[in-house]
């Protein structure tokens, strides 16, 4: 056992992973506190109720103790503020609620409960972070799916991580997105290659998620022959090798719940994943922290960083070596570097569609994509195509429009997108988008679409190379996926960083 520095409740310390406080003035407790590793998410026994978002009391277990009725000398009150959740009752938990055991030098120093490792929403009632003392090896910047790939490499290399982000919960383009792991259609070479590693390490971790995969590939549908000449183009390159194309009597044969029987021609590509991504980003943090022990401190602003300290809106925090994954937030660090690169904002509109009544096993896009995406729009046959799109539908053009549907697990579809570009997006959703983005989804899927649910839009950075990573300081790196890759690329861009900055990836 430790001893630690109980302090009054008005100067509250930081100390290992809780903030644990003594009444103001009160004696101060002598036993029942534990040092914490600095993502441990506790004990905590609000009386009497189990699992239970703790307000005003801790209780801790210690080494060999069980959380029976003798805890009540150990319960501790708590900032009113404290959100940690209760993960032990009065009753000695059985064995098989105990999740794990945490050991610190060998002692051991407290038990989540399972629960807690299985199914929290990982920063919403979380523990508090303590930090104002601690040292961390790397600091990342943002909890975007950016910075929590350079979390997850840091941290496989036994680094202690901590990631800051200015918002109590991921409200980026993380969880705006479509969640689609594209590896088709992605740029040849460099992209495409950071794609497919991108897509093996999601599909080694999702086991360990509290998510699931809802789409293994995806279905392009050419609507026109010229449209058909780009995909016969593509399957018949490397990046094809593994594509498939069909007819509408196969697609029907294969799947015969869709309403795409009576299509001349479709590419099938295995390659692709698909999660729902505020689930996949929040439960990527929750594995983060409890496989990787990475410490997560949100409603963080990061101001500036000093050789090697993280300034913060609650304070320093020194870290051995810092990433900066800012997505579209071009201002607030390294601003002059940024003003640089040429950088603009692309703002996306969204929607969420009642469920259609199929289920799509793949995610599904049409013509439109294939002058978008790189991976094909580079084709020497995708001109043609181009051309006539241009004449046919100039409306979708001009407002960076493609269709991509995804299905969530309740049935409903995510769709989308459109496409503009500025140094400030404006803030209001446009019917006018909208109704173009559905049109291209009546004449893809033959049907009117079914009611819309939700309605969103999404900022992501934009430049003409696809991504950057600066190097600011030799232990600080600056990385921006500045095209709409980041879920599909973040893993291979951030293994490749962190190589470079730790000298190591494991
Ligand atoms: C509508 C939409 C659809 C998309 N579809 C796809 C898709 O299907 N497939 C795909 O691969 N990509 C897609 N993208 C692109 C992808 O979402 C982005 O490339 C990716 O999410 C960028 O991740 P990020 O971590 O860099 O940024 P973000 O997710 O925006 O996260 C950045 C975080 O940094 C925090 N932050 C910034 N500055 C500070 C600071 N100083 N202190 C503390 N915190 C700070 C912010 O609060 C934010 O949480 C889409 C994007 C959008 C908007």
């Amino acid at each position: 056992m430790s001893d630690i520095a109980h302090t009054a409740e008005s100067t509250l310390r930081p100390y290992g992973a809780f903030l644990v406080a003594a009444p103001a003035g009160g004696p101060l407790p002598k036993t029942g506190i534990y040092p914490m590793r600095p993502s441990f998410t506790g004990t905590s026994c609000p009386l009497p109720r189990p699992n239970h978002p703790c307000e005003g009391t801790l209780g801790v277990v210690g080494p060999g103790e069980r959380a029976g009725p003798d805890i009540k000398h150990r319960i501790y009150p708590m900032r009113p503020s404290f959100t940690g959740v209760t993960a032990a009752s009065l009753h000695p938990p059985k064995p098989s609620e105990c999740g794990r055991y945490w050991r610190e030098s060998g002692r051991l120093t407290g038990r989540v409960h399972p629960r807690l490792m299985a199914a929290e929403p990982p920063v919403s009632r979380n523990f508090r972070v303590f930090m104002a003392t601690a040292t961390y090896d790397v600091a990342i910047v943002g909890m975007g799916i950016l910075g929590l790939a350079h979390a997850y490499w840091s941290a496989r290399t036994g680094r202690r991580v901590i990631v800051f982000d200015r918002d109590a919960r991921p409200r980026g383009a993380s969880i705006r997105n479509f969640g689609f792991i594209t590896v088709t259609g992605q740029a040849a070479g460099d992209m495409w290659q950071l794609a497919r590693r991108s897509r093996e390490v999601w599909a080694a971790i999702a086991p360990a998620l509290t998510t699931s995969i809802q789409h293994h590939g995806l279905c392009v549908i050419a609507q026109r022959a010229e449209a058909l000449a780009v995909l016969e183009n593509f399957a018949a390159g490397e990046m094809g090798a593994q594509c498939d194309l069909v007819d509408g009597a196969t697609l029907h044969r294969r799947y015969p719940g869709l309403p795409f029987e009576d299509i001349e021609t479709a590419l099938l590509s295995p390659y692709e994943l698909r999660f729902e991504a505020p689930e996949a980003i929040s439960s990527l943090i929750a594995y983060l922290q409890r496989e990787w022990d990475v410490t997560f401190a949100p409603g963080t602003a990061v101001l500036g960083i000093d050789d090697n300290t993280v300034q913060t809106s609650t304070g320093n925090v020194a870290a051995g070596a810092t990433v900066i994954c800012p997505g579209a937030d071009f201002s607030s660090l390294y601003k002059e570097a940024l003003s640089k690169r040429g950088l603009k904002k692309c703002q996306l509109q969204m929607m969420r569609l009642a469920d259609p009544g199929f289920r799509l096993p793949f995610a599904v896009q049409s013509d439109l994509s294939l002058v978008r995406y790189e991976g094909y729009a580079a084709l020497p046959s995708a001109q043609p195509l181009l051309n006539r799109i241009e004449n046919e539908q100039p409306d979708h053009l001009r407002h960076g429009i493609h269709l991509i549907v995804v299905q969530n697990a309740d049935g409903s579809l995510v769709v989308g997108d459109s496409h503009h570009y500025g140094d400030a997006p404006s803030p209001f959703y446009r019917s006018d988008v909208e109704h173009l983005i559905l049109e291209e989804f009546e004449k893809v899927f033959r049907r009117p679409p079914p009611p819309v649910l939700d309605r969103w839009t999404g900022i992501y950075p934009y430049a003409d190379n696809p991504y950057f990573v600066d190097a600011p300081s030799a232990r600080t790196r600056l990385v921006m996926v500045t095209c709409g890759a980041g879920m599909s690329t973040a893993f291979g861009l951030a293994e490749r960083t962190i190589r470079d900055l730790l000298g190591d990836t494991a």
